[in-house]
C-alpha cells in the first residue's frame, strides 16, 4: 500500500498538480519498475496500480468526472439518474432500477474516447470531463476501481 498523499485545505486541490508526480512515479514502475535485492540477487520488479481509496468528492476529481450528485456520475455505467427529493426538503441523485432498459457499462476505450472528445469540445461526455492522468496507467481501468473510504469505514464498523 502506497499513501500517496492527503489533501487539507479550504479548497479542492489542482488535480494536475496532485497527481502528476504520482503519475509519473507510478508509470515508471510499470516500465521500468526497480531492481530489488533478494538473497544477492538481482530481481527485477515492476509495480502496478490496482486500486485507490478516496472520497466520493475525491473520487471524482481523480476520474475527472462529475461529482456523484451529478448527471452521469456512476462509474460504472452510463446513465443518466435522476434528482429525486427527499422529505427532508433536500434532494439527492439516484439511479433507479428500470425494467428492461439497457444500460450501457463504461469501458476504457469509451471512456478515453469519451475524455478526448470532452476536451476538445470543452463539454462534458457522459459524466466525463475530460482525460484524467490515471487513464495513462496501464492496469488501471477506466472503471476505476475505487473503494470509497466511507464504504470501507461502514464495512470495518459492521465487522466489529
Ligand atoms: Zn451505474
Amino acid at each position: 500500500m502506497v499513501l500517496a498523499g492527503l489533501w487539507f485545505g479550504d479548497s479542492k486541490p489542482l488535480m494536475s498538480t496532485f497527481l502528476k508526480p504520482i503519475y509519473q512515479s507510478l508509470l515508471e514502475l510499470e516500465r521500468n519498475g526497480v531492481d530489488i535485492i533478494v538473497h544477492e540477487n538481482v530481481i527485477e520488479a515492476k509495480a502496478f496500480l490496482l486500486c485507490t481509496a478516496a472520497d466520493l468528492p475525491a473520487k471524482s476529481l481523480l476520474m475527472n468526472m462529475n461529482q456523484f450528485n451529478g448527471e452521469y456520475s456512476c462509474g460504472k455505467c452510463v446513465q443518466k439518474g435522476q434528482t429525486f427529493k427527499t422529505n427532508k426538503s433536500g434532494c439527492v441523485h439516484i439511479f433507479p432500477f428500470i425494467k428492461d432498459e439497457v444500460v450501457e457499462l463504461r469501458t476504457k476505450i469509451k471512456c478515453i474516447e469519451n475524455a478526448i472528445t470532452a476536451r476538445e469540445a470543452k463539454k462534458t461526455l457522459n459524466g466525463i470531463k475530460g482525460p484524467s492522468l490515471l487513464m495513462g496507467l496501464q492496469t488501471i481501468r477506466s472503471v476505476l476501481i475505487i473503494v470509497v473510504f466511507w464504504e470501507i469505514v461502514d464495512l470495518l464498523k459492521e465487522c466489529m
